[in-house]
């Protein structure tokens, strides 16, 4: 038979998801496994979402929808963009896709030529890459340290120009750091994709869950010439704990709305119209489930960090927002842990899951070596039973 095409044959499987897969399986069988592997809340939907699903459905709203999504659930998005990011989109300037990676997707389909570079700071959510290839273009790696807060700075962006570059992706608060850009750090990177005539692709997903009253900035606030080049990625995954029900959304200019959506036409068409509508009432109704759920989220993170920090040979930045924590193991390398000589990080995460089953996701589907993943969106007593698996795996 003939070959699958190589675009295929180069993209890798998802680090987060493959680790999710194994996790999930694992429990089936009966094994006591503790998962911090795939960043998803733990909390179920709330009642008045999936009430607001059997509605549509006993109402009959299980046809076909225009491939954008109905009008009622962009306005509710405008809404709410306009209300907690300050910036005002009318419904047409809104794309629902099935769920945000699909918008991610969808979104560099349409901008991304063959042979076009795309300037990712790492560590990275593990799609991007991956999603730029599919688009056939070439992702580039700024490397973001830890000493620098896993931030990049505006010379490293301005130096990583070139005459191919088209588009910059940040992820803010970052999954997987939890770091935050503050106001005068987007305005500094957004000064330099103006002056390089550069898109910007916004992921913002996490950008209700941010910690100890630092204040968020939407890349589309900044003013009206970067809103033009913005094309901000959200969805309702991860604020309404509704990961399953696959809803995410882009809000961007016109011409880049429309032909988003002429692609969205002959791929998925519209996303699933029952969780569109259950979309709607998660946006619109009173967003004290969010505000709670972030306040938890919050518990776990000193707990997690304050555990991570007392252990011998690993440590952790405290972060901002999202619901990971990145694990330096450094001081680990070189050392057997549970039967295994420990190289990387890929060794560490097998032999953490192996010897003591911990779920974690290795950075190196991160694009940086020496850290490992791990999600508080599970519950204290997960994170507590996980910690003391990580002090008894390394022997503190
Ligand atoms: N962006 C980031 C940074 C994420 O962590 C996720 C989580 N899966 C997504 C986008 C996609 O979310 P979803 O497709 O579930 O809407
Ligand atoms: N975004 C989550 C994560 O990074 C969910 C898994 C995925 O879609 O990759 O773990």
């Amino acid at each position: 038979m003939k070959n699958i095409s190589a675009r295929a044959l180069n993209i890798q499987a998802s680090a987060t998801l493959q680790t999710d897969a194994l996790y999930k399986r694992m429990k089936a069988s009966g094994a006591d496994v503790v998962g911090f592997g795939a960043g998803e809340p733990d909390f179920d939907t709330a009642d008045d979402i999936k009430e607001a699903a059997i509605k549509a459905i006993g109402e009959g709203k299980t046809k076909y929808t225009p491939p954008g999504g109905i009008t009622e659930l962009r306005a509710v998005i405008a809404k709410r963009l306009k209300t907690d990011c300050g910036v005002s989109y009318e419904p047409s300037q809104i794309v629902a896709a099935s769920g945000a990676k699909h918008s991610i997707y969808i979104a560099l389909q349409t901008l991304i030529e063959p042979g076009d570079e795309v300037i990712i700071p790492a560590p990275y959510w593990v799609t991007y890459t991956e999603a730029v290839k599919m688009a056939r273009g070439i992702p580039v790696i700024l490397n973001a340290p830890e000493t620098g807060d896993f931030k990049i700075t505006p010379k490293q962006l301005e130096n990583a120009v070139t005459s191919r570059t088209k588009l910059f992706l940040i992820c803010n608060p970052s999954n997987p750091t939890g770091m935050l850009y503050d106001k005068n750090q987007l305005q500094a990177l957004a000064q330099i994709c103006s002056k390089h005539d550069l898109y910007i692709l916004s992921d913002e997903i996490y950008y209700r869950f941010i910690y100890d009253n630092k204040v968020f900035t939407s890349m589309a606030s900044l003013g009206e010439e970067i809103k033009e080049r913005t094309i901000l990625i959200n969805g309702v995954s991860k604020a309404y704990s509704m990961t399953g029900w696959r809803i995410g959304y882009t809000a961007s200019n016109e011409e880049i709305a429309k032909a988003m959506e002429n692609y969205l036409s002959h791929s998925t068409s519209a996303p699933c119209t029952i969780s569109q509508y259950a979309a709607v009432q998660a946006l619109q109704n009173e967003q004290d489930g969010v505000v709670a759920m972030r306040d938890v989220f919050n518990k776990r993170r000193d707990y997690i960090t304050k555990r991570i920090n007392a252990m011998y040979g690993v440590s952790c930045r405290k972060p901002d927002g999202a619901f990971y924590v990145m694990m330096n193991i450094e001081r680990l390398i070189g050392k057997t842990l549970g039967n295994r000589l420990i190289q990387n990080s890929d060794d560490f995460a097998l032999a953490f899951l192996e010897s003591e089953l911990v779920a974690t996701v290795s950075c190196t589907g991160f694009g940086v070596e020496n850290y490992i993943r791990l999600t508080y969106a599970a519950s204290m007593e997960t994170i507590k039973k996980g910690m003391d698996r990580l002090e008894r795996f390394i022997g503190v």
